[in-house]
């Protein structure tokens, strides 16, 4: 039988997720219940069951392989041209693992470029079997203190920091990707800390990702309270001396 992927978009033109044009793959289902999620659609991965009640856009289906990388493979020039290629999203990457897996190999295949946009919360002898896999990973740091993210993502972060160590110990291309959200991370000493944290390890390049409220309107689709309803937007022109925390922590870091 055919391995098959539940997935709840797969997305052409994107430029924000990785290097050059690329494809987004978003995986369901998710083991984090951030208040702020943009993607509330992503975090169930049970797709005909658990969201029967929403818009069908949100379902997502169950897809093979094939099935992705025919949809990846149409704008392979663009990829090529761009120095772009896949990136695997979601929701969490690493739940579907053997998927995954199935799909960069495919990818590879093709000669395509694969990035992995992932949390990193997943048992540390599974996670170390994925780290030859992609080409760059796109690792989501929300915040250094461990009852901080507990209270605010639902899971504490000592495998996220255990398997970030595990990357940049196996010389695997990272980019650490922090979501700047009010309310939890905001302010300059979070600053500092996420950047002593990330120096520390060892990462060298990160992208803040302002908060933004796109996903406000799918909380009403879906039936779900929003935590994070009616709060401004944050600007990267505001977020400057947040910045210049983790350049002077020596990191490479710039707006997503
Ligand atoms: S980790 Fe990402 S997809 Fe999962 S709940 Fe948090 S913001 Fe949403």
């Amino acid at each position: 039988m055919a391995l098959l992927g539940n997935l709840f978009n797969i997305q052409k033109f994107s430029i924000n997720d990785g290097p050059g044009i690329r494809t987004t793959v978003f995986f369901k289902g998710c083991p984090l219940r951030c208040g702020w999620c943009a993607n509330p659609e992503s975090q169930n991965r049970n797709a005909a069951k658990a969201d029967a009640m929403s818009d069908a856009a949100y379902r997502g289906r169950a897809y093979t392989v094939a099935e992705v990388m025919a949809v990846a493979m149409q704008d392979a020039d663009f990829y090529a041209e761009s120095g772009g290629g896949i990136t695997l999203s979601g929701g969490e990457v690493l739940q579907q693992m053997d998927f995954a897996k199935a799909l960069i190999d495919a990818a590879h295949a093709e000669g395509l470029h694969v990035a992995v946009e992932t949390t990193g919360f997943a048992p540390p002898e599974r996670f170390r079997s994925f780290l030859p896999y992609p080409d760059l990973f796109l690792y989501d740091f929300k915040h250094y203190d461990r009852e901080i993210h507990r209270a605010h993502t639902g899971v504490d972060n000592d495998v996220i920091l255990e398997n970030l160590r595990a990357v940049v110990h196996a010389q695997r291309p990272v980019i650490a990707r922090i979501p700047v959200i009010p309310r939890f991370n905001v302010g300059i000493r979070h600053a500092r800390g996420l950047a002593g944290a990330l120096s520390q390890i060892g990462v060298r390049e990160v992208h803040l990702l302002p908060f933004h409220q796109f996903g406000e309107n799918k909380y009403e689709a879906l039936g779900i309270d929003y935590a994070w309803k009616g709060v401004p937007q944050l600007r990267p022109e505001a977020l400057e001396n947040y910045r210049r925390v983790f350049l002077d922590a020596g990191l490479d870091c710039s707006f997503k």
